[in-house]
């Protein structure tokens, strides 16, 4: 059997609906965050701007982190040596966590090895041991989520976007004595909307639900201390479970769950994609603590990302050029089609030194595809203002459509 034909075949209609991905073949260069060296197709590598990191506050450059790191790493070595139960627990590991604990409001916290395995070990074990537990996700969950409600084999409803109500409806429809978990994400990554916290949790409370936050895009970038959208509207103590990512704002990589000790414990105890792996490498542990120490303590990188962000839009609306409203740090411009997204993302590479992923199905839906921009406290006025020069000349010339400018 001719097997990459038939890999082949599927890669090809990918190609033709506009929805292949290409990788760009960046170099990040520590200090100068947002710029990076792009490894094109031809010549050298050329110096581009990147506007589309999730290292949402440069901490993946801080001085402090990589300090961190480069001790950890002569002092530790290189990998953890084994998993979480076999000889790879160091004290790296254990600091983080009580760090994490402390940092959202909870007993206990736990590591995974990314955000995703996060998400999907704790939903797939909380619906899978719970006996006849039900899961109800948010129809904008992430895959992570997703995949890990499926895997847990429990049974799923999924409730209107952001909709209370909905989800008041769906929980009053269900036998008062099943276990139920109410899944959802604080900020949603490709809208950069934020959920009704509060609401949500009135609702969950009401019907005795667990409530799950997936925070992955807010910690380290709401709340006085970076604890995420929940911390900046007291409601830590009403989740009982908040999820993140030493990968995004933290600038590592790495997840976590932060919740009550028994949760923690049980998950710990359970949960097949938590314990047959290697654990972190202690370095990424003590570069995460230090970020997050620091992210704690200084509000100036939040401050600096907020008053780009808003920058941004001004300059936007402007320009006419359409942008959705939010109350967060993501800017996502609407093209509403895949190859015209993915053009204009290869025009701003190539003539403008500018670089925006073109975010298509399945990622987002069909007829929403979008550029996505994230401006952090290290993009300056002039970055923002190159950025939207080169877009306001693409929209002439492909002829789309402007907004008004509000008098
Ligand atoms: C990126 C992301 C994750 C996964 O986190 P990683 O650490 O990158 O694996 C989980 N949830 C959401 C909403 C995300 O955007």
């Amino acid at each position: 059997m001719n097997f990459d034909a038939l890999f082949d075949q599927q890669l090809d209609q990918l190609r033709e609906a506009g929805n292949y991905r290409y990788f760009a073949d960046l170099e990040r260069e520590a200090g100068h965050f947002p710029k990076a060296r792009h490894h094109g197709a031809s010549g050298g590598p050329k110096d581009v701007t990147v506007w589309c990191s999730n290292d949402y506050l440069g901490q993946g450059q801080n001085p402090m982190v990589l300090e961190a790191m480069q001790a950890a790493l002569a002092h530790y070595g290189a990998g953890a040596g084994g998993t979480r139960n076999i000889s790879g627990t160091t004290h790296a590991h254990v600091e983080l966590e009580r760090e994490l604990a402390d940092w959202h409001g909870k007993e206990a916290a736990l590591l995974f090895s990314s955000g995703y395995v996060s998400n999907w070990t704790t939903l797939s074990t909380l619906g899978a041991r719970l006996p006849n537990a039900v899961i109800l996700s948010d129809e904008m969950n992430h895959a992570s989520m997703i995949e890990g409600v499926r895997h847990s084999r429990a049974e799923k409803i999924i409730w209107k976007h952001n909709d209370a109500d909905d989800l008041d409806r769906k929980l009053a429809a269900l036998d008062p004595t099943r276990p139920k978990i109410v899944a959802f994400e604080s900020v949603y990554s490709m809208d950069g909307d934020i959920a009704p916290i509060d609401e949500i949790c009135d609702v969950a409370e009401k019907h005795g639900a667990l409530t799950y936050l997936d925070e992955v895009h807010a910690v380290g970038l709401y709340g006085p201390r970076g604890g995420g959208v929940a911390e900046e509207r007291g409601l830590m103590e009403r989740l009982t479970v908040i999820e993140g990512t030493l990968g995004k704002a933290v600038g590592v990589m790495g997840g976590y769950i932060a919740a009550s000790a028994s949760l923690c414990d049980f998950i710990r105890s359970f949960a097949s994609g938590f314990i047959f792996t290697t654990a972190l490498p202690p370095v990424l542990a003590a570069g995460a603590t230090a970020s997050i120490r620091y992210l704690k303590e200084s509000g100036a990188e939040r401050q600096g990302q907020r008053e780009q962000v808003a920058y941004l839009r001004r300059k936007l609306d402007l320009a006419g050029i359409p942008h959705m409203a939010n109350e967060s740090h993501i800017v996502p411009v609407m093209i509403g089609d895949a190859e015209k997204c993915r053009r204009l993302s290869d025009w701003l590479l190539e003539h403008h030194g500018i670089y925006v992923q073109p975010i298509n199905y399945p990622t987002v839906p069909r007829g929403t595809e979008r550029l996505r921009f994230t401006p952090s406290p290290f993009h300056t006025r002039a970055h923002i203002d190159a950025l939207v020069g080169a877009l306001s000349e693409l929209w002439s010339q492909c002829a789309l459509a402007r907004v008004e400018q509000a008098a």
